[in-house]
């Protein structure tokens, strides 16, 4: 069964590709399931380079829906969130008006007010404690459906005894709330540059003792990474003594079963 949950596409600014697009190659491969989750952006504009301005939502909003007509495979509608406390009314109005969200890591705010990021160096031993916190309290909000690459703080670091205090709350987390997490085909399309990188082998051994399946995704930002990384993704899960999850869609939304074991 092909399927995508985590779909970019050039509305972000850093992706290519229409949504349209995205549908006929995923229609053509012969997709039972397709996603779109864009990164949300904020009202005040809050990390801007990364996603599409706010004036911006409602037409890709209308863009999803409208395009999705014509075909025959369930289209979700979705955003991947930043999610922050202060931010929990406007996230909770935006989920509201479309299927599912997914939430990403991307930023963690240190005490000073300044933002840093996983993806780059100097993400220090504090900043793994903050995005692991954030990571639990966006599992607690109760408004995603699965946690994106939740080892993508490995992007520039090792593992560490940090790192696997981190991995273990996120896991732990994850289990006691009942939100998969997900392995993210996108990392690996990334040269890890001598850093753990993600996804993580060392991430998901310490996961599999907490949680024993997850969602698969390519995070794809093109048209042809949207299905490239699925058998390595594939490969990676069944190498961690991990199931994987398949989408459906029932009345109270996008849930997951665990796919049969071939
Ligand atoms: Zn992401
Ligand atoms: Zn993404």
């Amino acid at each position: 069964m092909l399927y995508n949950l985590h779909t970019h596409s050039r509305y972000c600014g850093h992706g290519s590709g229409e949504i349209m697009d995205y549908l006929s190659y995923a229609s053509g491969k012969g997709f039972s399931f397709l996603g779109f989750s864009e990164h949300c952006p904020f009202p005040t504009g809050r990390f801007r380079s990364t996603r599409m301005p706010y004036s911006e939502m409602e037409k890709y909003e209308n863009d999803v829906r409208s395009s999705a007509s014509g075909f025959s495979f369930p289209v979700l509608l979705g955003y991947e969130i930043d999610y922050m406390e202060e931010w929990r009314d406007y996230f909770r109005s935006v989920r509201e008006r479309v299927d599912y969200f997914t939430a990403g890591v991307h930023f963690v705010e240190r005490p000073d007010g300044t933002f840093r990021t996983p993806f780059n160096d100097g993400f220090s031993d504090d900043d793994v404690r903050r995005y692991a916190e954030q990571a639990v309290k966006v599992m607690e909000s109760g408004l995603v459906s699965f946690l994106a690459h939740p080892d993508v703080f490995l992007c520039r670091r090792h593992f560490d005894s940090v790192a696997e205090e981190a991995s273990r709350m996120i896991a732990s987390a994850s289990a006691s709330l009942s939100v998969p997490l997900e392995i993210n085909g996108n990392g690996m399309l990334k040269d890890s540059e001598g850093y753990e990188g993600y996804p993580s082998g060392n991430f998901w051994r310490i996961a599999s003792e907490y949680v024993d399946a997850a969602v698969i995704s390519t995070d794809a930002h093109t048209v042809s990474n949207l299905d490239r990384t699925i058998p390595y993704v594939r490969a990676f899960a069944e190498k961690a003594g991990i199931a994987v999850l398949e989408p459906y869609v029932s009345d109270g939304g996008l849930s997951f079963r665990k796919e049969p074991q071939s």
